[in-house]
């Protein structure tokens, strides 16, 4: 870490720019780029965790001192991972497209997962996904995540859950650059996403990718950990294959059922029907606003990933329980379409409908 890193986290820790000021810089670096693809007609501005004086910058603020030196050794990973991102940055690389191959790209998972990620896809990225007034050095990129520690999310809102995040952060661009190594090292350019903030939708390019759905809280849904986790990708010129319809559609019917973040999120962000967000005008069930506020007053936040079903009792005891349960449903509302039509007198009766049984998996 050089003396610029230093400076960056004193900044980040004291004062109520630091903290988008030093991920600003590092941004800067990939729209020096050459062959970059600019943000489309339709991008939406990049929604902001710490704006001057709210969200993480009041966290920082008002952080006990003692509190803050204990995060220094976290942070520094971080902004070192962030840091290492950048200079990937400054190394220019060709923007031709190369080919890929179903074996490589084997390999390409293996190697994420070697190093710590848990879900891995690849997608095209819509210019409409990329925030207004950024751009990427390519279209494709290989997009992955990372869980979060159960114990920590379930402590959440705490400092035990904020170390967790930051910590998520370094590993997210730890595993970006030891894949943007690999990606080089085999002939393809590559450059890796920031951990911290990112100039792509990272969470509706991970849904594109077909690795989760987003659910009601905004967060990623995904089989393996639920809600908890995060993401990150790398961009490359490595031609990828068409990707299959995402299999995870069903999530936002279960959400409909759940809404179990919407109850307990402490200010009400999370709404049950998607409405525009006054900042970008895209519609979201979540609240940024709120949300920002109650995370900046809180060491950060994270109810709404806890509570989801999906990080406690797990994606496939979720989903067969879910499609019992709305087979279930059909069949009572096919039954009360019978009893409502007609009789017929055929000299026959209806059978009565028989008694439904509990279901097995309890929407709350
Ligand atoms: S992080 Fe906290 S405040 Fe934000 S939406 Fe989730 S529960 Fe609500
Ligand atoms: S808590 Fe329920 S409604 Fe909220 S994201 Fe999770 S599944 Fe969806």
């Amino acid at each position: 870490m050089g003396i610029s890193s230093i400076i960056s986290l004193t900044r980040a820790m004291t004062t109520s720019q630091g903290v988008d000021g030093f991920r600003q810089a590092a941004e800067n670096e990939m729209m020096r780029l050459a062959g970059i693809v600019p943000a489309g007609d339709n991008a939406v501005e990049r929604l902001n965790t710490a704006p001057p004086g709210r969200g993480v910058n009041v966290m920082m603020r008002k952080m006990p001192f003692s509190k803050k030196i204990k995060l220094v050794p976290t942070f520094l990973r971080t902004m070192n991972s962030v840091t290492k991102c950048a200079e990937y940055m400054q190394q220019r690389q060709p923007s031709e497209p190369v080919a890929g191959s179903t074996t490589f790209w084997d390999l390409v998972q293996n190697v994420a997962r070697e190093n710590g990620a848990v879900e891995v896809g690849f997608v095209r990225i819509s210019e409409d996904e990329i925030f207004e007034g950024y751009a990427i050095p390519y279209q494709n990129a290989i997009v992955f995540t990372v869980g979060m520690d159960k114990e920590a999310v379930s402590s959440a809102p705490s400092y035990d859950m904020l170390v967790e995040v930051i910590t998520t952060y370094a590993s997210l661009g730890d595993i970006a650059i030891a894949l943007t190594e690999y990606l080089r090292e085999h002939g393809y350019g590559a450059y890796p996403g920031f951990p911290v903030g990112g100039v792509v939708d990272y969470v509706r390019v991970a849904e594109q990718a077909g690795i989760g759905a987003i659910g009601y809280h905004g967060m990623l849904i995904s089989p393996q950990e639920g809600s908890r986790q995060r993401v990150n990708l790398v961009f490359t010129n490595m031609e990828i294959p068409e990707p299959a319809p995402n299999p995870h559609e069903w999530i936002l019917d279960f959400c409909a059922r759940c809404q179990k973040c919407v109850r307990s999120c402490p200010p009400g962000a999370i709404f049950t029907s998607a409405v525009p967000d006054p900042i970008t005008g895209r519609k979201s069930t979540l609240h940024y606003d709120k949300c920002l506020d109650y995370y900046g007053a809180n060491q950060g936040c994270g109810v709404c990933m806890d509570v989801c079903p999906f990080s406690q009792a797990g994606y496939d005891l979720i989903q067969v329980g879910f499609q019992k349960a709305e087979k279930r449903r059909e069949k009572r509302k096919t039954a009360a379409q019978h009893k409502m039509q007609p009789t017929i007198d055929i000299g026959v009766s209806q059978p009565a409908p028989m008694p439904s049984k509990a279901p097995d998996v309890v929407f709350d």
